[in-house]
């Protein structure tokens, strides 16, 4: 098993050990685990198989816009390589994703070339052990979209995680008047990101990073820190900004490590959010992170915004000249550990920096495709001096802030913001 295998597993069963507990329904003694998956291209359909250590029950049905086939399972642990279904080299079947969608709920997408219809999807037994079957067949544009209606009828919205993650929550010790700042690695779970060369999974890459940034603020002792995720899962969009929202974060940093085609482009962005996009490749970063939700197989929803209300346009327009200004002073503290991306300070609609009243950006480390980054992003000795410098950041804007709190006069806007 490589090491990076290794590691996802270990990740994987720290979130069956995490989960198992408040979903009192998931028996450990019925935890069911798949272990490879593989296609058999057959004359007139594509056959999906995972190999199981058990039989779960299946449900599966398709979705539009791109065409997808959902397959949910009850929590199934995925103990095989996270990448596996990427360019699996089907006619039918583009690529396919699989991991943990919710406490006690596991998931499979798998992306189409084009309108497919569901022949079998099941758990059955054969001489070689339990197994997942997924048969699909090719069918017409209409036939699909018809049945995808059908199902979006029955399933109008599909319900994020139930339960509050437990990242969220205050620790249950004596309560701190420090100031929250609200970390968020992105992607998780099935949804994972970005993917290097040699494997490496951009959900692996910035959880480690977050960790490293948790323990430095931790150790400047400004600010208390809260994970909006602290294991591979999956975690909508929206639910990373209502853990901010409601933790009454004085700071939301999501961290992310993208791809670009251009494998020459290297160093960080500090990303904020604006209406309109600064330039054309923020604008295609902010829609390719806005899929996140898409990649899970959720549907995206556009949120109801108060536009009109005077009280929340003032509130927004502060909130984010404390985002700009955040954004600017981390630009200059990163520039210490060198990678800065040429045009390092960047805005577009990311739906994750939407919070109107949390000042907000988003950290691109750095890119997967770039073979410089890719080292530095994958160094533990250049992780923690990134992870020191971004701390640094984040304990300088704490502090402006707490100082501006005691004397509102003096503080650039004049008006402190409602807590
Ligand atoms: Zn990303």
């Amino acid at each position: 098993m490589r090491a990076g295998a290794s590691r996802l597993f270990f990740f994987a069963l720290a979130v069956a050990g995490a989960l198992a507990r408040p979903a009192a329904a998931v028996e450990p003694a019925t935890e069911i685990s798949a272990l490879s998956a593989r296609i058999e291209a057959l004359s007139d359909r594509s056959r999906l198989l995972f190999d199981l250590t058990g039989l779960p029950p299946v449900t599966a049905y398709p979705v539009a816009n791109p065409p997808r086939i959902i397959v949910d399972l009850p929590q199934v642990l995925f103990r095989m390589e996270a990448n596996a279904g990427l360019a699996p080299g089907d006619k039918l079947i583009k690529s396919y994703r699989y991991g943990i969608f919710a406490p006690g709920r596991s998931r499979v997408v798998i992306d189409l070339t084009g309108p497919a219809k569901i022949l079998k999807a099941d758990s059955e037994p054969t001489a070689g052990g339990p197994r997942l079957v997924i048969e699909l067949a090719p069918t017409s544009a209409a036939y699909f979209a018809v049945t995808a209606a059908e199902q979006a009828r029955r399933q109008p919205a599909d319900p994020p995680p139930a339960q509050p993650l437990q990242a969220a929550k205050p620790p249950s010790d004596k309560p701190t008047d420090r100031p929250v700042v609200v970390i968020d690695p992105g992607h998780g779970g099935l949804d994972m990101g970005a993917t290097g060369k040699h494997g490496e999974l951009e959900k692996d890459v910035v959880l480690e990073f977050a960790r490293a940034l948790r323990q430095k603020i931790d150790e400047g002792g400004q600010a208390r820190v809260l994970l909006t995720r602290d294991h591979d899962m999956f975690l909508p969009l929206a639910e990373r900004v209502r853990i901010a929202r409601e933790n009454n974060a004085s700071l939301f940093v999501s961290i992310h490590a993208d791809t670009l085609a251009a494998a020459h482009v290297e160093g960080a962005t500090v990303y904020t959010v604006s209406e309109r996009a600064s330039d054309a490749e923020a604008a295609r970063m902010a829609e390719k992170e806005n899929l996140a939700d898409q990649a899970a197989g959720l549907e995206s929803k556009a949120d109801a915004e108060q536009v009109g209300d005077i009280l929340f346009e003032l509130t927004r327009r502060e909130t984010r000249s404390y985002s700009r200004q955040f954004s600017h002073s981390l630009i200059s503290f990163w520039k210490e550990v060198g990678a800065l991306n040429k045009n390092p300070s960047r805005s577009a609609g990311f739906v994750v920096l939407k919070a109107f009243d949390v000042p907000s950006v988003l950290l691109e480390l750095g890119y997967l495709s770039s073979d410089k980054d890719l080292a530095r992003l994958t160094s533990q000795e250049w992780r923690e001096r990134a992870a020191q410098k971004a701390a640094a950041a984040v304990d300088a804007f704490i502090s402006g802030r707490s100082r501006e709190a005691r004397a509102p006069a003096d503080g650039p806007s004049g008006a402190a913001r409602p807590q």
